[in-house]
């Protein structure tokens, strides 16, 4: 066992002043005792390490030699607070090394007081930031950077599909007009170039489309304020679904669903994409759908399941990227956009989108929508 000195405990064969200045010295951060005039009184290794100066060339010295000469009135600054008594706790400041270096520094300062409980001096806990803050900035930059990247690239998608379907509309209206009118003089081949070219116009068209809207989703506000109820939103997107259902033989039914902190339209979008899909991507059987959702752990837990083809699970990740398809046009409509804008929807509000599923055995899409189960409605 040991003494208790002062709330210290000591084994016995230490005496309690070198057991302090043996932690004083093995710290990594600067230890420095000043008094109240600023004067260096000791000066431990970290401080060594940190500031380039040996205990010999500090102790004695002004605390103002390791001030740059724009933070030089601080000094005088946390003087006089410590003499009133008062501490400085994590201030962030910059201070010189010996060698000119300027260091980012973490500073605590405490009084230091007598056995009468007067402050006589102050004892300082400078810890070297300057590679963490270097590197924290670096990451602000790069992540800047990115910010802006994305922004212009959202903004050039925008403009690049607002302002190409001008001149597709040309291609579509001149290609129509020659068929209409010079379709007995074009021949076979021509006739069939020109469906070509509009089958083509049709498509881009499409894909134009998907990405205004992709774009879209990505420069609406966050998450708003009021919910919104899910089964209106699946109501509304079944009626947008009405004519992939005719004739599809389909069964859709859903669990009652909640409500939800999201877009009425980006919901409703979400579920039109991915009911969509399990309509198209039917086996030989009818499409059996089915929409639920379960709490789990602050988010509600959607899931969209259909008894279709099925996706190899090694494409699990890739088919939420943009233009990414795993059939061809001519196999399976489609622009490949779909699933983009709902993992683009679903994150910015918080969740996760994936799903789960085999070739042959249908797939169930899941997403998560953050909640605090409040205010309903
Ligand atoms: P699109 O359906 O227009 O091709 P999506 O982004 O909606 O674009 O889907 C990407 C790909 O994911 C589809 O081409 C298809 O291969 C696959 N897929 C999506 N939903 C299903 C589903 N329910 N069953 C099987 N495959 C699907």
């Amino acid at each position: 066992m040991g003494e208790a000195h002062k709330g210290i405990l000591v084994a016995r064969d230490w005496v309690l002043q070198d057991y302090l200045a043996a932690i004083v010295e093995c710290s990594d951060d600067a230890i420095i005792g000043k008094d109240l005039n600023g004067t260096i009184r000791s000066w431990n290794r970290g401080a060594e390490r940190i500031f380039g100066y040996t205990a010999e060339e500090a102790v004695g010295r002004h605390i103002s030699m390791l001030a740059t000469p724009e933070r030089a009135g601080e000094i005088p600054e946390i003087l006089h607070r410590i003499s009133h008594g008062e501490r400085v706790d994590h201030y962030q400041t910059k201070r010189m090394a010996k060698d000119g270096r300027v260091l980012s520094i973490s500073l605590s300062v405490s009084p230091i007081r007598n056995a009468a409980g007067e402050v006589v001096g102050a004892s300082k806990i400078a810890r070297d930031i300057t590679d963490q803050e270097r590197d924290q900035q670096a990451l602000r930059d790069a992540n800047q950077r990115l910010t802006r990247a994305n922004h212009d690239l959202e903004q050039f998608a925008y403009s690049a599909s607002h302002d190409l379907q001008e001149p597709l509309r040309m291609v579509s209206i001149y290609a129509e007009m020659l068929q209409r009118r010079l379709a007995d003089q074009l021949g076979p081949s021509g006739d069939q170039y020109l469906r070509y070219i509009l089958a083509g116009a049709t498509r881009m068209d499409l894909l134009l489309q998907g990405l205004r809207t992709y774009t879209q989703a990505s420069t609406s506000d966050i998450a708003p304020d009021r919910k919104v109820d899910a089964n209106e939103a699946l109501r509304r997107a079944l009626t947008g679904l009405t004519a992939a259902l005719d004739g599809s033989g389909a069964s859709i039914t859903n669990d009652p669903l909640p409500w939800v902190r999201m877009h009425d339209f980006q919901l409703e979008q979400v579920f039109q994409n991915l009911v969509g899909n399990a309509i198209r991507y039917h086996s030989t059987t009818p499409p059996i759908i089915h929409i639920a959702a379960e709490w789990s752990d602050l988010e509600w837990r959607f899931s969209v399941r259909d008894n279709g083809i099925g996706i190899d699970p090694q494409y699990k990740e890739e088919i939420f990227g943009l233009f990414k398809r795993l059939h061809s046009a001519a196999q399976y409509p489609g622009t490949g956009i779909g699933l983009a804008i709902c993992q683009r929807i679903v994150e910015r509000a918080g969740g996760r989108i994936w799903v789960e599923s085999e070739p042959g055995r249908g797939s169930i899409f899941y997403f998560t929508v953050p909640d605090d189960r409040r205010n309903q409605g």
